[in-house]
């Protein structure tokens, strides 16, 4: 069989411990062998982030502004632990957040569904996709503790020096909190574009919400931005393609997702898309069937896993034992990418091959063969617990068939 070419790379970010090993069998089993595979490899491992003291992520971020698309295995993000482990000269900040500061990108998380694997919520037939404003609010706040008989205030010096005041509380008669939080209109904006290209790349509506008949100009003037972006660029896009924007109330958007069938793109401000996403995650069944991308408001895209690097299962592989580790939203980050390459390129051929391999992980994991986890979860009367590498090779064969 003649392999795929591909016309340009993508940007390949290999990573760390199980899931840098799962890289390799996919790429050796699912990839290489059908496509002429091109990549511009940048090493995020931990070991080469020290040694080059964290500069490999800065370039794989450049990289994959350059290339428009890249693909990520999950990296440790080092704590005090890891610093001691690793012996690192320093402890180098979270790859994605770097990356995603690069990129200014918003993530968005979709859940792959599988026969058997049964949401909590039975109406959730088809995905819901929920998108995180990474920047601002309580994540970047300024905050205190106030002593009775003290006054907060909120000043902002403009910048000919004038003060304006607004009195947050006075603390009369007892101690409290007072915390300071901000955003801007260029992040919210970038956020909001991404949002709507996402939405119009799925087919999918998109919802947003936030609380802003409470908070009548913080909260307000996310839902104005939107409201601008979306009557100013794409309105009539949206039309065209059949679907809506639609804001509402973050306490009415959460009734209404819990009652929905699913299949809409879910934009969050930051608290809430921390809190949900995790929710959303767990509803769906499995942390292993999550993907992730990053896209840029410029158009770039950076697929990985939702999942990190698995550790405990990887210190299992190094004794030697065989470890039963779910490869399947690592495979989707591979197709992702591949996908997107294609579109891009105009190679159809490309995203044809990550239809069929995506449609061959699912075959697998609905004909009964999946990872341990998986299989406590999975209502299918017959199941065959496999092992990392046995699960790609089952994959494997039901590839060659659809090839
Ligand atoms: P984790 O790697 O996602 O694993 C947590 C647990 O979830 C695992 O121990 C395993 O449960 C289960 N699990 C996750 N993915 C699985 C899969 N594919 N197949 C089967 N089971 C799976 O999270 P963590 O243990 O909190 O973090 C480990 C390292 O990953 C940390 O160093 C962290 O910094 C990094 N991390 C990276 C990213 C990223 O790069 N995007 C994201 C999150 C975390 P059992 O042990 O019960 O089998
Ligand atoms: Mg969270």
């Amino acid at each position: 069989m003649k392999k795929i070419e591909m016309k340009n790379p993508v940007v390949e970010m290999d990573g760390d411990e199980m899931t840098r090993v799962i890289w390799k069998w996919i790429k050796d089993i699912l990839i290489l062998p059908y496509v002429d595979l091109k990549t511009e490899y940048y090493d995020l491992g931990l070991k080469n982030r020290d040694i080059t003291d964290d500069r490999v992520t800065v370039e794989s971020a450049e990289a994959t502004k350059k290339y428009g698309v890249a693909v990520k295995c999950a990296t440790i993000t080092p704590n005090a632990q890891r610093v001691e482990e690793y012996g690192l000269k320093e402890m180098w900040k979270s790859p994605n957040g770097t990356i995603r500061a690069i990129l200014d990108g918003t993530v968005f998380r979709t859940p792959i569904l599988v026969k058997g694997i049964d949401p909590y919520i039975p109406t959730w037939t088809k995905p819901i996709t929920i998108a995180r404003h990474a920047y601002g609010d309580i994540y970047k706040n300024t905050e205190a503790r106030v002593k009775k008989g003290s006054k907060a205030e909120l000043v902002i010096t403009d910048e000919d020096g004038v003060e304006t005041r607004k009195l947050i509380h006075d603390f009369t008669d007892t101690d409290g909190i007072v915390q300071g939080v901000h955003n801007t209109d260029k992040s919210i904006a970038s956020f909001a574009r991404s949002c709507f290209s996402f939405a119009l790349e799925r087919g999918e509506t998109l919802w947003f919400a936030a609380k802003d008949t409470i908070s009548k100009t913080y909260d307000h003037r996310f839902k104005d931005i939107f409201a601008e972006i979306f009557e100013n660029e794409y309105k009539e896009k949206f039309a065209e393609a059949g679907i809506e924007y639609f804001y509402t109330l973050i306490d009415d958007v959460v009734a209404r997702v819990i009652r929905s069938e699913g299949g809409f793109i879910w934009a969050c401000k930051n608290y809430d898309g921390d809190v949900m996403s995790d929710m959303l995650a767990t509803a769906y069944g499995s942390l292993g069937l999550m993907t992730s991308v990053l896209v840029s408001p410029s158009g770039a895209y950076e697929y990985e896993a939702a999942h990190g690097t698995v550790t405990r299962h990887y210190y299992q592989y190094l004794e030697g034992k065989k470890e039963s580790t779910n490869p399947i939203a690592t495979i989707f980050a591979w197709t992702g990418a591949l996908r997107k390459r294609g579109e891009l390129d105009g190679t159809p051929e490309l995203c044809d091959f990550a239809d069929k391999l995506e449609r061959a992980s699912v075959k697998t994991m609905e004909d009964g063969i999946m990872d341990k986890n998986l299989s406590l979860l999975s209502k299918l009367e017959n199941k065959k617990i496999v092992y990392s590498e046995e699960f790609l090779h089952e994959i494997k064969e039901r590839l060659d068939r659809m090839m």
